[in-house]
């Protein structure tokens, strides 16, 4: 089914959308599947698993960080991971870019913006973005490219607030991309929420269950 689940959601989408298949807590078999089938992106959320899956797979995939950091682990994934997109400390660039220096790499980032109403532990508000966009400590961070930003909308049945999220970081995007030309990336959009995020100017989606089916957490 993985092979028919990317094809149908390749052909829903426009040409313009990157499609990150979220393979967290699937089984390498699967993962080469989707491979097999065209798919070179691929996202995990935790840094052990993507080290472990990235040592067995082929070289030519592109491995995205989309969960929650531990600076103490970025160094585990500094020396192959392709785009990281849950970054909101400074503190995590700071280490990212330090790792990132050792391996000789430019490290490419997404700031995670918070957009969700619900309470939400992680994410940076539009304000300390805008904030550390500016700093000049930031340019000193040679080994890292800020390229963008990411965000998750409310878990919610309701489709004009899930909407109105994404639209409000499409907006500030559009607003910093103007004065930040190495913006490129919106990150935004998963199985539930990715059609509704795309009419909201997402350019990259992280799709799991619709491409592996369901993840099993008890295994
Ligand atoms: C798990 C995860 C996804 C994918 O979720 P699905 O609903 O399975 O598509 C996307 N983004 C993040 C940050 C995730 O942790």
């Amino acid at each position: 089914m993985i092979k028919e689940n990317l094809i149908k959601i390749k052909e829903s989408i426009p040409e313009n959308v990157t499609l990150v298949a979220v393979s967290k807590t699937k089984p390498i078999e699967d993962l080469q599947e989707a491979y097999n089938a065209g798919q070179r992106i691929f996202g995990e959320n935790k840094i052990q698993e993507m080290v472990d899956k990235y040592d067995a797979l082929p070289k030519d995939i592109k491995w995205h960080m989309i969960g929650h950091l531990q600076s103490n682990k970025v160094k585990y994934m500094a020396h192959f991971v392709d785009l990281i997109h849950g970054v909101d400390k400074f503190k995590t660039l700071v280490e990212i870019n330090k790792q990132a220096k050792k391996h000789n790499r430019v490290i490419n980032c997404l700031l995670q913006a918070k957009i969700a109403k619900e309470d939400t532990k992680f994410g940076f508000s539009f304000d300390e973005i805008e904030t550390v966009l500016s700093t000049e400590k930031i340019a000193e961070l040679q080994n890292i490219n800020v390229v963008g930003f990411m965000g998750m909308a409310t878990f919610t049945e309701d489709e004009v607030q899930v909407s109105e999220e994404f639209l409000s970081l499409k907006n500030f995007f559009d607003k910093l991309k103007a004065k930040n030309k190495f913006l490129k990336v919106l990150s935004m959009g998963m199985s539930g929420d990715y059609q509704l995020a795309i009419k909201n100017g997402s350019n990259m989606i992280r799709v799991g269950s619709s491409i592996f089916g369901n993840r099993n957490y008890n295994q």
